[in-house]
């Protein structure tokens, strides 16, 4: 989100410094090093309906780099893996009625034509799932379903949640050939991020690594002051990118106004600043491995012998010339940020993983498996409770100079870099002219 605005800001002739606490820029999409090559740290595909994140990477000169793959879905239940990556294959899904197939189908496409959404956030995902889709649907499929993306936490999540999800996943069925296509930029993210900082630093920008901001206040002269663990600076205009946690230490809560945009919070509300918005965390062991473990990009899980909740064949998108002709293979086990499971040592989460992966794949030899990395992020996906959006932080705070962009605030949207772009763009159509020094 940063780095996107920092491009935008710089094309249009402001100077920019960029404070990033990591190494590396990219965040949640940056890149690892997995020995014989380097890739995304977590799973990253594009769908070709993400038009905002495709009109940066042409934008950044790369349309070239994009690469388009057919895929395959998955859905592992009671020990068995099943196809569902075609309408006969769904169909033919022993685990559902014909009744709830129906229900079902009807749930996707008529949640795909709601635009409605704030009606959405004031029922819970299960009341809407269970009202739309039947009760055997509900237990059979989206209850395991839930329960493995977001555990008991399920129960208070707004029908927003999944409609969003509905909404994503309906856009990348290619029409005409109703398959999934996916897509990758050739390198990676790594390779998006290094244009991205050549683009801003060409333009006078600064991008300023391994330093953590820890202030954020208005000087007496009315510009603004920031502190990091390494010096400080005074800026005309800050946008604060970072989680909603950090957001909170750095910045005093009474300049963060909360709530829909153009209604004024309520004092309450005020002192409480941020403080309920609750993130997912995330757990991710990658196999790097000589053969394909699966040919699906995608294994939904809904079987609770199994550690890790979906299971990610990227070398079903990624071309294996991008990873040296290895495979990878992302199992990503999602909880909430402050669950302690998220602290266990990298073994405890290899072994459980690799066990699970014998059990669901017998024939498949071990030995294949050349290493194995455990990433893990703690503030990840905001949790979209009822009546998310009244307590998510706005993009203008109380000072005119100081604003707040991050992911907490897609209110009607699920996790995506699509939607960081959108935000991105959004943002700076509403506040180009504010940004101007005068
Ligand atoms: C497992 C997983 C799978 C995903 N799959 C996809 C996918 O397939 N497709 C897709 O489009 N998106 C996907 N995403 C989502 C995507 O990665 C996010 O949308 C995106 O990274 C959010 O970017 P952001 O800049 O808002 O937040 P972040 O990436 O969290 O960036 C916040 C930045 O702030 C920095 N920071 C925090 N505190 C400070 C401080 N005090 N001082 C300085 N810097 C600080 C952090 O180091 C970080 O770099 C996935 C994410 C995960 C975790």
């Amino acid at each position: 989100m940063g780095m996107a605005l920092a491009h935008k800001l710089s094309a249009d002739g402001h100077i920019v410094t960029v404070i990033e606490h990591s190494d590396k820029p990219g965040g949640l999409a940056t890149w690892h090093n997995f020995g014989a090559f380097t890739w995304d740290r977590f799973y990253h595909v594009i769908l070709p309906s993400d038009r905002h994140l495709i009109g940066l990477i042409n934008d950044l000169g790369m349309s070239d780099h994009l690469q388009w793959q057919r895929t395959y879905t998955g859905f592992y239940v009671d020990n068995k893996l099943h196809s569902i990556s075609s309408n006969m294959e769904f169909l033919k899904f022993p685990l559902l009625s014909l009744t709830s197939k129906i229900r079902l189908g009807f749930t996707m496409l008529y949640g795909s034509r709601i635009n409605n959404w704030q009606k959405l956030e004031t029922q819970s995902c299960e009341q809407w799932l269970r009202r739309v889709s039947g009760n055997e649907t509900f237990e059979k499929l989206w209850k395991p379903l839930l329960l493995a993306k977001l555990g008991p936490s399920y129960k208070r999540v707004s029908a927003v949640f999944i409609w969003s999800y509905i909404k994503r996943m309906f856009s990348a069925r290619d029409k005409s050939a109703s398959a999934e296509q996916l897509g990758h930029v050739k390198g990676g993210y790594k390779s998006i991020f290094h244009t991205l900082q050549n683009s801003i630093t060409s333009a006078s920008g600064n991008i300023r690594l391994n330093e953590s901001v820890s202030n954020i206040q208005p000087t007496t002269d009315d510009r603004m002051h920031v502190q990091t663990d390494k010096q400080s600076y005074d800026f005309d205009h800050v946008v604060c990118t970072s989680p909603v946690n950090v957001l909170n230490q750095i910045v005093s809560p009474e300049m963060i106004k909360l709530g829909k945009p153009g209604l004024e919070a309520t004092d309450q509300a005020v002192s409480n600043a941020g403080e309920e918005v609750e993130y997912l965390g995330v757990v991710c062991v990658v196999i790097v491995s000589k053969t394909p473990l699966t040919h699906y990009y995608v294994v939904n899980i809904a079987d609770d012998s199994v550690p890790f909740t979906g299971l990610i064949g990227m070398s079903n998108v990624v071309n294996p010339e991008n990873t040296e002709n290895h495979h990878l293979t992302y199992l990503p086990r999602y909880m909430l940020s402050t669950d302690d499971e998220l602290k266990k040592p990298d073994n405890y989460f290899k072994e459980r993983f690799l066990a699970g992966i014998k059990s669901m794949f017998p024939d498949y030899n071990m030995d294949d498996i050349v290493s194995v990395h455990v990433n893990r992020a703690i503030k990840v996906q905001p949790l979209q409770v009822l009546n998310y959006s009244n307590i998510v932080p706005e993009a203008q705070t109380r000072h005119h100079r100081l604003h707040v962009l991050n992911t907490s605030q897609f209110v009607n949207a699920t996790l995506n870099n699509n939607e960081v772009i959108a935000a991105v763009n959004a943002f700076y159509h509403t506040f180009s002219n504010q940004l101007q020094i005068k």
